[in-house]
């Protein structure tokens, strides 16, 4: 099961809810991801295997499944190189390249979660807790706790589903989106300061640095949900967030709908959906800065 750079609650939770029901159906299961496992999603069943080590006697037929990701590069560098015959991409972002040998994506369900549990029916694996509070771990990551557009009546749907089958919603809750450290307070404070209104104060941006990640003792995975907040302030259709840490920018973006950030992100090489988005830039952050806004502007801001 493969997941995506920098992981999000869907593209871990999509492989882990896939991976503990093939184990169930006698499948041998490994976890690859480049980076760490984020605090707030070490709970989820299996989080705890995975790793950016492959095994040494993979077989040479062993299947690659590329979870939550638009192209084969979203993996990262440490994944070594897969044959197209072994990757099956299972997705649901706009644009998804289709760059395995199988691929499965549909671009209207909420998360890639919601797509492993056609294949988990379709497969007839009986749904325990632990893979139900996996998938839905996806689902309420990509609604944003069910505050997204993408929150279908499918999805609650689905959501109500899991929780039949045993799902921790209120673990969910708590680990994902209530607890905060203090340094992740102290840190918003400081983007919060740092705001800036621009478009008639349509477009709201701000950005962290490693100074700032020192200052407040806070790092890279406290910034999740800030470029909501920024894009929450009143007036504000789109936001950006824009985190110079250790020698890289990643941009976010969100939209309120009306501007497809996921079009702009595209211009920079980035991509993801109409109203979440994100790219990594080349060049300085005061660049960055002026890069970002032409696209966005490009895209109708
Ligand atoms: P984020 O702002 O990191 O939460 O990402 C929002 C959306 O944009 C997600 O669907 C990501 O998969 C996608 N995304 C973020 N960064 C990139 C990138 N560098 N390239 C392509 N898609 C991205
Ligand atoms: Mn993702
Ligand atoms: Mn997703």
């Amino acid at each position: 099961m493969v997941s995506h750079v920098k992981p999000d609650g869907d593209t871990l939770g999509a492989g882990l809810a896939l991976g503990l029901a093939l184990k169930k159906l006698g499948k041998r299961v490994w976890y690859f991801n480049q980076d760490p496992v984020p605090r707030n999603l070490r709970f989820l069943p299996d989080a705890g295997l995975v790793s950016r080590q492959l095994p040494a006697d993979l077989a040479p037929d062993a299947l690659f499944v590329f979870c939550d990701m638009s192209d084969a590069a979203r993996a990262g560098e440490f994944l070594p190189p897969v044959a197209r015959e072994n990757v099956l991409d299972v997705d649901h972002h706009l644009g998804n390249a289709l760059f395995g040998k199988l691929n499965y994506v549909i671009e209207t369900e909420c998360s890639t979660g919601a797509v492993v549990m056609r294949l988990l029916r379709a497969l007839g694996v009986a749904i325990d807790s632990d893979v139900a509070t996996c998938v839905l771990a996806t689902v309420m990551t990509d609604t944003g706790g069910f505050m997204h557009s993408n929150t279908t009546p499918e999805a609650l749907d689905l959501a109500a589903e899991l929780m039949r089958y045993g799902a921790d919603k209120e673990q969910i809750t708590e680990e994902i989106f209530l607890r905060k450290r203090v340094a992740a307070t102290k840190l918003l404070g400081e983007i919060v300061e740092r705001m800036r209104f621009e478009h008639a104060n349509r477009y709201c941006y701000s950005y962290v640095d490693d100074a700032m990640l020192a200052r407040t003792g806070a790092d890279g995975e406290d910034t999740e949900d800030t470029v909501n907040v920024l894009r929450g302030q009143e007036g504000v259709e789109v936001s950006a967030l824009f985190k110079a840490i250790d020698g890289e920018i990643r941009v976010s973006l969100r939209s309120n709908g009306r501007v497809n950030v996921q079009a702009a992100a595209k211009r920079l090489g980035g991509g993801g959906h109409f109203r979440a988005a994100g790219l990594t830039y080349d060049g300085t952050l005061q660049e960055a800065f002026a890069a970002v806004e032409a696209a966005l502007v490009a895209e109708g801001l």
